[in-house]
């Protein structure tokens, strides 16, 4: 006889964020339901519920702009998810756009040739002189900006909502959510397959483990030998319940050379940057945008980022250990991928042709020479 502490599943997904959250839903949509999702927290507590939410297809590598064009069209049918999990979640998919400031010759000619690409992929992303930025959005000072880009569909959702979605969806289709458990390690054969997840509260029986761990990623895959290059990186995030004067139908504003970005929240604001502390944001924020100066800061909060060396995601599944599965190394926009990539890891493990190729974000970029930079980290 088994003891009570031991279960068996044909897959346990380790972390309850963004992607494992997708992973557990599309695994149960194509049929793999005997799924054990593990968090030792609880759902969405790692960078998931510090994310912005932001979505936007503005990106210079043409994989993430498929990505996220995947995820966004995932997003906009959210509710057939939901309405498979009986559960009332509104996603809040807001689309007011993301507006770039560009202030450097070098920055344009970047984005110029990264707008081709994304319009090549019918992405309706558009340059726009400083005279648009400034109709869009009177209280910016442009002084610098040589030009912007502005993509109307891109936008944000709530992310808890969203795992709240994926995980209601895929429980009502049987697959097990274990929080409050944490993973100590991973067994293996002698030769090498895996063959059990142990946790804080005994041992899961399986073969087949996805690595959805975040910026922790890095631990749980040493635990197979795997050695994933991720590293956390801190971002704070700050809120002012005043709005200042900004009005409400902005699009999501980036000075992209400093990093300062800003988005209307409700009846206030949030905003940020690359800056890790708030004294540093104050000069790019109100040389920007001058209402700053009297804008209180309410709360803010931190995160990690799970940065990996070329900005970019690593996906896919283990030379080193049969059977285990990761994705990770998001740096900043994780979020607004996890549903195409959910997909993806479902269908590595049932074995489908994958919807997309996302094999140049596999690990072995990285020692045969093929990292690909994401240019427009923010
Ligand atoms: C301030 C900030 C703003 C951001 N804004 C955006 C944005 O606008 N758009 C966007 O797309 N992305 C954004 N991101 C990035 C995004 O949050 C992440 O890329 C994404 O949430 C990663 O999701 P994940 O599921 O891989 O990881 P996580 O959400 O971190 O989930 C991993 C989970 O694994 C659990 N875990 C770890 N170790 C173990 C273990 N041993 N056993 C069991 N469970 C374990 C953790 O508790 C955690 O819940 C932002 C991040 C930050 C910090």
């Amino acid at each position: 006889m088994r003891p009570l502490d031991e279960e068996r599943a044909d897959v346990v997904i380790i972390g309850g964020g963004g992607i494992g959250a997708s992973a557990a839903y599309h695994l149960t949509e194509m049929g793999v339901t005997d799924v054990a999702l593990v968090e030792r927290d609880v759902l969405a507590a790692g960078s998931t519920s510090k994310s912005l939410g932001g979505i936007r297809l503005q990106f210079g590598d043409e994989l993430n702009v498929r990505i996220t064009r995947r995820s966004l069209d995932a997003f906009e049918r959210f509710d057939e998810v939901v309405a498979n999990g009986g559960l009332d979640v509104d996603i809040d998919l807001r689309q007011m756009g993301y507006l770039i400031l560009l202030d450097s010759e070098d920055d344009l000619e970047v984005f110029r040739g990264a707008l081709a690409m994304q319009q090549s992929l019918g992405v309706p992303s558009r340059e726009v002189s400083v005279d648009e930025v400034r109709a869009m959005m009177p209280a910016l000072d442009t002084e610098g900006v040589l030009a912007a880009t502005y993509c109307p569909l891109d936008g944000r959702a709530v992310p808890e909502a969203v795992v709240q979605g994926y995980v209601s969806a895929a429980a009502g289709r049987g697959a097990r959510v274990r929080q409050g458990r944490a993973v100590t390690g991973i067994r293996r054969t002698e030769s090498g397959a895996i063959c059990g997840v142990e946790t804080t509260k005994g041992t899961i029986h399986t073969d087949t483990v996805i690595c959805a761990a975040g910026v922790w990623s890095k631990e749980v895959a040493a635990h197979v030998g795997v050695a994933l290059p991720v590293e956390p990186e801190v971002h704070w995030v700050f809120f002012s319940s005043k709005e200042g004067g900004v009005p409400s139908d902005i699009p999501f504003t980036i000075d992209f050379a400093s990093g300062f970005y800003l988005t209307r929240e409700h009846h206030g604001m949030l905003f940020g940057g690359r800056a890790a502390k708030i004294e540093e944001l104050v000069e790019p924020a109100v040389r920007r945008l001058p209402l700053m100066a009297d804008i209180e800061v309410e709360s803010s909060w931190w995160g990690y980022y799970d940065m990996s060396p070329d900005h970019n995601a690593i996906i896919g599944a283990a030379q080193e250990a049969e059977g285990f599965y990761f994705a990770t190394g998001f740096s900043g926009h994780g979020f607004q991928q996890c549903p195409a990539v959910g997909e993806h890891l479902a269908e590595l493990i049932v074995g489908r042709e994958p919807t997309l190729d996302m094999s140049p974000f596999g690990l072995e970029r990285f020692a045969d020479g093929a990292a690909r930079l994401e240019p427009f980290y923010i």
